[in-house]
C-alpha cells in the first residue's frame, strides 16, 4: 500500500506585524522531505511504500501570507495528483496556523488537498500540542495525534502515533468517529506538562491508548495568540468501534480539564519588568531571563528593547540575544570590530523602543534559525556591560549551537535574555537559574491587554503575579 507524506507548519500569532511569506519557510522536496520525517521509516519497516509530497516549515510568526499558503498547497495537491492509487495520507502540521483572509491553515490545507485526492482516503494528522482545533477540520480527518509534553521533547512518539493510527485504519479497514470538546481557556508558557493538571490529563489520555476501539486519542492546549472562535484547548478522540462508550471516556477528560483548569500555576518565578534587574542579582548565574512578550517562539517579532531599556547601565554582565533591527542592521553592516557607534532603535509597535545605544561593534558571528539551520548572520554589539546580538532575521536563541554559531557563552554572563516564554530544554541545559520576564508585547501572558475581537464565550486564563 502506498502512504502519501508531507509537513506544513507554521505557528502563528495573530498580533504580530511579522507575516510569514514564502521566505519564512524551509522547503524540502523527495528523499529529504521524506527523510524529515520519522514516520518515513515507520511505513517503510511495516511495509509500505511512502510518497513524499513536501516538507514545509517556517519559524512561528505573524499570519501566513494567502500568496504563499496557495503556492505551497498548489505543490501539495499537484504532487499528490501524480499518485491517484495512493491508500493513506500522513501530514505533520503544527496546528495553529492561520492563513490571512481565510483562517485555520490546518482546515484549509486538508479541505483544498480532498480536492485532488477526493473523500475517501484517510488522513492522520501530527500536531503540536500548541495546536487550535478549528470545527471544519474535525470531520475531514480520521485521526489526530499530537505532542503530550511541553516544553516539548516527545516528537518522535507523537509522529508514531499518528503513524500507527494511520496504519490501523488501512489494516483494520476502519471508519473512524471524532469525540471532540472544546476547553476555552487561554494557556501560554505556564502550562506545562509536569505539573497539574496536566499531569493527570495526559494520565488519562495514556489509558485510552490501551482501549482497543480508540485510534488516536489527543489533548491540545491551544495557542492563545490566535484571535479566533475556534482558539482554545481541546479534547479529540477518535474511535473506530463502541463509539458511545469511547464518547463518554473523552468527555471525562474534558470535564476534568475544565474542572481543574485553575490548577495551573507559573512554574518559574515570574517578574514584571520592573522587578527583573533585582531579582536576578541573587540568583544563581547565568540566570536565562525569559523576554516573554516578545518571545519569537510563539510568533512575536523579535524587535523589542523593552527589557533591554532596563539591564543598560544596570550593572548586570549581560547577554541580550538576539535582537531583530532591519534599521540598526543596515548600520552595521557598513562596521567593522572596533568600530563605534549610536545604534538608533526605532519603534515598530508601542512596546519596541525607541531608544539609541552607544556601544562597539565587536564580532560578526551566525545566525541559526528555527529548527537549527544556517539562516543568518548576527553582530556582537558591546554597550558597557552588556553584549547585545544583533540578528539580520528573527529567531531564539534554544540551543547551545546558536550560541556557538554566534560565538558567545552563556557562562561568561550574569543574565542571559532570550526571545522565548519558558525555557526551551536546550537553554535550559545552560541556565543555572530562571526568571520568567512578564514583558508587554504580541506573546504577552497578560491576556487582557490584547485586542481581541473575535473570541466567543467566557476564557479563563493564569493572572500574571
Ligand atoms: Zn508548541
Amino acid at each position: 500500500m502506498k502512504i502519501l507524506v508531507g509537513a506544513f507548519q507554521c505557528e502563528s500569532n495573530t498580533f504580530s506585524s511579522a507575516k510569514a511569506g514564502k521566505d519564512s519557510f524551509y522547503i524540502l522536496h523527495g528523499d529529504e522531505a521524506k527523510n524529515k520525517l520519522f514516520a518515513s521509516h515507520l511505513f517503510e519497516e511495516a511495509g509500505f511504500e511512502v510518497v513524499p509530497l513536501v516538507y514545509a516549515v517556517s519559524l512561528p510568526s505573524g499570519m501566513v501570507t494567502r500568496e504563499c499558503f496557495d503556492e505551497i498547497l498548489a505543490d501539495f495537491r499537484a504532487r499528490a495528483a501524480e499518485h491517484p492509487d495512493a491508500d493513506g495520507i500522513y501530514l505533520y502540521l503544527h496546528g495553529a496556523m492561520y492563513v490571512e483572509g481565510l483562517g485555520s491553515g490546518e482546515e484549509w490545507t486538508v479541505k483544498e488537498l480532498r480536492k485532488t485526492v477526493g473523500d475517501a482516503i484517510p488522513i492522520s494528522l501530527d500536531q503540536d500540542f500548541h495546536g487550535n482545533l478549528a470545527d471544519g477540520l474535525i470531520p475531514a480527518v480520521q485521526a489526530i495525534s499530537g505532542y503530550r509534553t511541553a516544553p516539548h521533547t516527545d516528537y518522535d512518539e507523537a509522529e508514531t502515533r499518528a503513524a500507527v493510527a494511520l496504519m490501523r485504519i488501512l489494516n483494520e479497514k476502519a471508519a473512524t468517529v471524532p469525540h471532540f470538546f472544546r476547553i476555552r481557556v487561554q494557556f501560554a508558557d505556564a502550562a506545562q506538562t509536569s505539573v497539574e493538571p496536566y499531569v493527570s490529563i495526559m494520565k488519562m489520555v495514556r489509558e485510552l491508548d490501551k482501549d482497543p476501539d480508540v485510534i488516536s486519542a489527543s489533548v491540545f492546549n491551544g495557542q492563545p495568540w490566535v484571535d479566533a472562535p475556534f482558539m482554545s484547548a481541546s479534547v479529540i478522540v477518535y474511535s473506530k468501534a463502541n463509539h458511545d462508550a469511547v464518547h463518554a471516556k473523552a468527555k471525562a477528560i474534558a470535564d476534568y480539564y475544565e474542572a481543574h483548569k485553575t490548577d495551573l500555576k507559573f512554574g518559574v518565578p515570574a517578574l514584571s519588568p520592573e522587578k527583573t534587574v533585582e531579582g536576578v542579582k541573587p540568583l544563581a548565574k547565568p540566570v536565562f531571563v525569559s523576554d516573554s512578550g516578545d518571545n519569537t517562539t510563539a510568533g512575536a517579532g523579535g524587535e523589542s528593547a523593552f527589557l533591554l531599556k532596563r539591564f543598560l547601565g544596570s550593572g548586570v554582565r549581560t547577554l541580550y540575544a538576539s535582537l531583530y533591527c532591519p534599521a540598526a542592521w543596515e548600520r552595521l553592516s557598513s562596521m567593522k570590530p572596533g568600530d563605534r557607534a549610536t545604534l538608533e532603535i526605532p519603534r515598530s509597535d508601542e512596546y519596541t523602543g525607541d531608544i539609541s545605544i552607544e556601544g562597539e561593534y565587536v564580532k560578526k558571528g551566525r545566525i541559526l534559525g528555527f529548527v537549527g539551520e544556517e539562516s543568518g548572520e548576527g553582530v556582537l554589539f558591546r554597550a558597557g556591560e552588556v553584549d547585545i546580538v544583533f540578528a539580520s532575521v528573527r529567531t531564539s536563541f534554544t540551543m547551545k549551537e546558536h550560541f556557538e554559531a554566534m560565538g558567545v557563552r552563556a557562562a561568561d554572563y550574569e543574565a542571559v535574555i532570550v526571545k522565548q516564554g519558558y525555557l526551551w530544554p536546550g537553554a535550559a541545559e545552560l541556565a543555572a537559574s530562571q526568571v520568567f520576564c512578564m514583558t508587554p508585547g504580541t506573546a504577552t501572558n497578560d491576556f487582557s491587554t490584547l485586542p481581541f475581537r473575535n473570541l466567543e464565550g467566557e476564557y479563563y486564563y493564569v493572572k500574571p503575579e
